[in-house]
């Protein structure tokens, strides 16, 4: 195994322009060279390189990569072989001993971390359907709380045999290794030996935005009140707990829907809420509610509806956190169960139709559901009542948008019976303070960028179009100029000043695409994406080179055909790609909005088509009207991003 750190340095060294001269010059000395050349017949090789960046493009062929693949390739080399010949050209040392386990964990530890969670997901899943224990046991627990197999499939729940290594065991003979499997939280270690943390558990999965296993929870079957209820996997390299919320993968598009989500406490909420119709839900799995976790809910909606037990201790503890919800400029609502029932056992007691009814009857104002809560509690002492006031006067001014803060305003002085101008001028104090901490670069002005109207391509003869095109667009620009930051607009909130705010091109796709919870159709495209947002979760913009250092050749000769800088590409083969680099690079912030409503309108374009196809099919009339309200709705859609990247639709 060769480590990372040489492997860079071998990157970093090797230089195409050389490598490819060698094999010229072998071949020129008419020298006993058998490799695969591909300087065999007389034709000159038609390749565009880039030293700077250490790639090729074979335009006979269209292929192209690092010099570790033209190696690969021409020599019919392994990934190691080709690496270490140019450790050899380029005098670099490899260290042939196994590396330590700091170099291996560096290497792929975050990936080995997601495999050895799926490999645990896929086996407390498989106890449930196949092992007699799992069935006795996991699977009669969940029939028992009624969840039916799409559910317990939904959100690929499962169970930990109550054997004290049972999961390590099949773990570490499928080849996954110890190490991982502790890092995880998975298995432990003592001077006995490493067994699994989860025994004789339920076990929920806990996913992140693209569906993969961050870590889990698992719920003990002993009613044994010493017992701790709940186990959750720990924090780990990639399972940040304050950035996750229990449920989401799942909730996103109906969050998108319903433009509301459901906040509640615990896993059997989300999941039982779910099984009775409801699938806007997610949970802060028993944490404070953090700003992390608030901003990922405002990448489907701006309506939070936060869902109280009706024994709730902790309604005011949670109040600090609903502030993080109001600085968002989000809206918050309410709704306070029975006593002594959570979601999960309110939604089995009574039907679909009254919890519904429940839901929509009780949802609350959260200031006014604050101020009842406190006043309550302050009775009359005027010192409390005081502080109250105060309070809700702090959440107030929290609130981004002036007029809903003159709506509570008016709303407050009437609850507590105070005057308005009093309240008013408690909310400017607070707001003036504010502002000045803050700098100017919150009154920048914005830019106006007049997007060119993008050359129109035809699409498929059934009219939908491949999407191919637009995906492979935006990968281009985030692989291309990713980390380069450009100044977004936060929504319109203060009537007077206009939040501007730098992301890094890569984040700005992202959570453009994330919103509408858009999956690319190309799933190498996809992979892409998926290593892109792994990265931001964790504060970093991987580029090109994160990419051409992998093993798979595929990807990285996908990467070079993306980021082949095109100054040094023909002006045809520009013109063919509609590619203008230094205008381009110039106004970044242009093409990235550009290329996302070109692949949104187009995504709209083909639900149209989708749409209009199910109106040839025989359907009743109700339907009928459903569906041609649909394509009404989606083709106002559609004109949108059309009228904002100037195309005028013709048909
Ligand atoms: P159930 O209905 O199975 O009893 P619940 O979701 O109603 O589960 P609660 O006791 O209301 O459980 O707790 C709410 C949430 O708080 C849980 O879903 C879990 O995320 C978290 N939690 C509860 N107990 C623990 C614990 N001992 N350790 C860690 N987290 C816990
Ligand atoms: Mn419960």
């Amino acid at each position: 195994m060769i480590p990372k750190e040489t492997i860079e340095k071998i990157f970093d060294a090797a230089d195409i322009v050389e490598v490819i001269n060698d094999f010229v010059n072998l071949k020129k000395a008419g020298s006993n060279y058998k490799g695969n050349s591909p300087f065999s017949d007389d034709k000159t090789p038609s390749f565009m390189v880039s030293p700077a960046k250490g790639i090729f493009k074979d335009f006979s062929s269209g292929e192209g990569g690092t010099v570790v693949s033209f190696l690969m390739k021409h020599e019919h080399f392994t990934y190691p072989e080709a690496l270490r010949w140019l450790a050899k050209r380029y005098n670099i040392e490899i260290e042939e001993e196994e590396r330590t386990p700091e170099q291996m964990a560096a290497q792929s530890a975050r990936e080995s971390l997601y495999l050895v969670n799926q490999f645990a997901k896929d086996y407390f899943a498989k106890q449930i359907l196949e092992s007699q224990e799992g069935k006795a046991i996991g699977l009669s627990y969940f029939k028992e709380r009624g969840y039916n197999d799409v559910t317990i499939k939904k959100f690929e729940l499962g169970y930990s045999p109550n054997n004290s290594s049972a999961l390590t065991k099949a773990a570490l003979s499928a080849g996954y290794k110890l190490e991982y499997l502790e890092k995880t939280g998975l298995s432990k270690t003592n001077e006995k030996g490493s067994f699994d943390f989860f025994r004789g558990r339920v076990i929920f999965p806990i996913h992140n935005l693209t569906g993969r296993i961050l870590g889990f929870g698992g719920r003990t079957l002993k009613t044994d009140k010493k017992i701790a209820k709940y186990f959750n996997s720990p924090e780990s390299e990639i399972y940040h707990k304050s950035k996750v919320l229990f449920g989401l993968y799942q909730a996103k598009g109906a969050i998108i829907k319903k433009d509301t989500c459901y906040l509640v406490e615990g896993y059997t909420d989300v999941v039982s809420l779910n099984q009775a119709g409801i699938e806007n839900v997610v949970a802060s799995s028993g944490t404070a509610l953090t700003e992390g976790q608030i901003k990922l809910v405002k990448r489907y909606t701006n309506n939070i509806t936060i869902l109280y037990d009706g024994d709730s201790a902790g309604i005011k503890a949670s109040f600090r956190g609903i502030d993080l919800i109001l600085e968002q400029g989000m809206n918050v609502k309410v709704i306070l169960f029975p006593d002594g029932e959570d979601p999960d056992s309110y939604s089995k007691k009574v039907g679909i139709t009254e919890l519904e009814e429940y839901l929509h009857n009780e949802a609350k104002d959260f200031i006014r559901f604050k101020a009842s809560v406190l006043l309550t509690d302050a009775k009359d002492d005027p010192l409390k009542r005081a502080e109250t006031i105060k309070d809700i006067v702090k959440s107030i001014a929290i609130i981004p948008d002036q007029i809903i803060r003159s709506v509570y305003i008016r709303e407050t002085s009437q609850f507590f019976d105070i005057s308005e101008k009093a309240l008013l001028s408690e909310v400017n104090k607070i707001l003036a303070n504010k502002r000045s901490s803050h700098s100017q670069e919150q009154r920048q002005q914005i830019e106006a960028v007049k997007p060119l109207a993008p050359i129109q391509k035809r699409g498929s003869s059934d009219g939908s179009h491949s999407l191919s095109d637009q995906e492979k667009d935006l990968i281009r620009l985030m692989l291309t100029y990713g980390s380069i930051g450009i100044q977004v607009e936060i929504e319109a909130q203060e009537s007077e000043e206009i939040k501007k705010e730098e992301i890094p091109l890569a984040q700005y796709i992202i959570e453009e695409l994330l919103s509408d919870d858009l999956k690319y159709v190309n799933e190498t495209y996809q992979s892409i994406f998926d290593e892109f947002l792994d990265g931001i979760e964790n504060g970093l913009i991987v580029n090109d080179q994160h990419f051409f250092q992998k093993e798979e050749a595929t990807l990285s000769s996908l990467v070079v055909d993306l980021t082949m800088p095109k100054d040094s590409v023909s002006e045809n083969w520009e013109k063919k790609h509609r590619i203008y680099p230094q205008e381009e690079r110039h106004k970044l912030k242009q093409a990235a909005v550009e290329s996302v409503y070109m692949y949104k309108l187009r995504v709209t374009e083909n639900m149209i088509n989708g749409k209009q196809t199910g109106l040839k099919e025989e359907i009743e009339e109700k339907e009928i009207y459903s569906l041609l309200e649909q394509i009404k709705q989606l083709n106002q859609i559609r004109n949108t991003f059309a009228s904002k990247l100037g195309i005028i639709i013709t048909r």
